[in-house]
């Protein structure tokens, strides 16, 4: 019996895929590297943008001749396409899919095969109670044990903060942090399977805990952190995504006290401009945004900082796009994700504001944001040149292994040596935009 997952969207599905895989492993299932060739195929799902749920209806038309061929296979379809409502309309639209389950809960998959008789560990497996909600036992699947160097970990599941433009509310339910030993617990039993890097996971991460049992005055994430800190064998921790608003000093300087927290940050912006911001519901300025920037350099020194911007929000005038552009400019962020504003369903933006800004508008912003900030992260790579970093090797491409710096830089070089889940001194001698290369001194 084999087992196929497609997976498209953010760093959440890409964990969900890894315990989804890994559950599927515990029941007797194989990896198959097509789905033509897996007795379960599970697209794991995104509607972010329309773009990404635009690919899923294209796989999921794919997958329509392959069930006509060979009825037995069995079809999932989980994640925010899905969300955690009612699923009957898509049922009804896509006749071929067996089976469907809401974001970070595989259960109804689990269960489905356990009736079909598919897995005769289905009941051991369900009769757990963690597994209700993300399956037990924390296992990365069998090719990625002693291979997969980092790994994804939820702190924080949904998000209860309704920016105006965003579905994932709506998908992945209200904001809930898991309890901190079961978060734990999956941190370090990913260690004890060779992992060396864990990035916690949650739409706003610096909310982390607030809704659990806690110390008054202090950032529940920071605890996290320091807790994480002591398991022995991990090296590098980072977490995303935060929210300017929610980026407390302490947080700040926890980053810069513990050692294995790596000096990163992924904090959106998604506009320069304040009337934009508000109609967002961001609940900040870009003055706001600025001060976050010059208190997180101050902090921790060395930071590396990545946003996230939407072009063409409904109304954003030349001027108001203007104020994104000077802001990027000004701040000389590492990294910037420019996406193209895209209604969605139930948001209030989509319901609200008519969606105005030309196709050719928004794409034509894109790209001078996408230019700009090419121009910044090359030149602050450049400064890289001579210099030697710190990389984590996360795995090998064409002869070159790839890893990247604390600062979430990527950098490929050469070395005859198995250097994978090293952490290995690299000269850089070359810096692009979007990756560096470098040299060890042994070949
Ligand atoms: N919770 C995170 C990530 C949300 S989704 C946050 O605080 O931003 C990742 C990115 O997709 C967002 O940061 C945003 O830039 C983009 N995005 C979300 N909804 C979008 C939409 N309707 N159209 C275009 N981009 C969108």
């Amino acid at each position: 019996m084999r087992y196929h997952i497609w997976t498209i969207g953010c760093q959440m599905n890409e964990a969900d895929s890894r315990r989804l895989a890994a559950a599927l492993e515990q029941l007797g299932y194989e990896p198959a590297a097509r789905a033509e060739d897996a007795d379960v195929i599970v697209l794991n799902t995104c509607v972010v943008r329309q773009q990404a749920e635009d690919k899923v209806y294209g796989r999921l038309s794919s997958l329509r001749p392959l069930k006509a061929r060979r009825p037995d296979t069995v079809i999932g379809l989980m994640g925010c396409l899905v969300g955690r409502r009612n699923s009957e309309h898509l049922r009804e639209r896509f006749p071929w899919v067996d089976v469907f389950a809401p974001p970070s809960d595989p259960t109804p998959l689990l269960d489905h095969l356990a009736e079909r008789g598919l897995a005769e560990m289905g009941r051991a497996l369900r009769a757990e109670d963690a597994a209700r909600r993300i399956p037990g036992p924390f296992l990365l699947s069998c090719q990625a044990q002693g291979s997969q160097v980092t790994a994804y970990v939820p702190a924080v599941l949904g998000c209860s903060h309704a920016c105006t433009y965003c579905i994932i509310p709506y998908r992945r339910g209200p904001e809930r942090s898991r309890p901190a030993d079961e978060t734990l617990a999956e941190a370090r039993a990913l260690v004890a399977q060779g992992v060396k890097e864990i990035t916690l996971l949650g739409q706003i991460v610096d909310r982390y805990g607030y809704d659990l049992p806690r110390q008054e005055n202090r950032t529940p994430l920071v605890g996290l952190l320091e807790q994480l800190h002591e398991i022995e064998g991990l090296e590098r921790i980072r977490f995303l995504t935060s929210h300017p608003s929610w980026m407390t000093d302490e947080l700040l300087e926890a980053a810069a006290r513990l050692p294995k927290v790596c000096e990163h940050l992924e904090v959106p912006v998604q506009a320069g401009d304040d009337e934009i911001l508000a109609r967002m519901r961001r609940g900040y300025t870009a003055d706001d945004y600025r001060r976050l920037i010059a208190r997180a350099r101050a902090i921790v020194p060395g930071v590396s900082i990545a946003t996230d911007i939407i072009v063409g929000f409904p109304g954003e005038t030349e001027a108001q796009f203007q104020r994104t552009y000077d802001l990027l400019t000004e701040l000389r962020l590492d990294k910037a994700h420019i996406a193209r504003y895209s209604p969605r369903p139930q948001t209030l933006a989509a319901r609200r504001y008519p969606d105005d800004v030309p196709p050719e508008e928004k794409e034509r912003r894109r790209k001078v944001l996408d230019e700009l900030q090419a121009r910044i992260a090359g030149e602050i790579n450049a400064r890289l040149v001579g210099q030697t970093v710190e990389v984590l090797v996360e795995g090998k491409k064409k002869n070159r292994w790839w890893g990247r710096t604390r600062t979430d830089k990527l950098v490929f070089f050469e070395d005859a040596r198995d250097l994978l889940g090293q952490q290995v001194p690299v000269r850089i001698t070359w810096a692009g935009p979007w990756s560096l290369i470098g040299e060890t001194g042994s070949r």
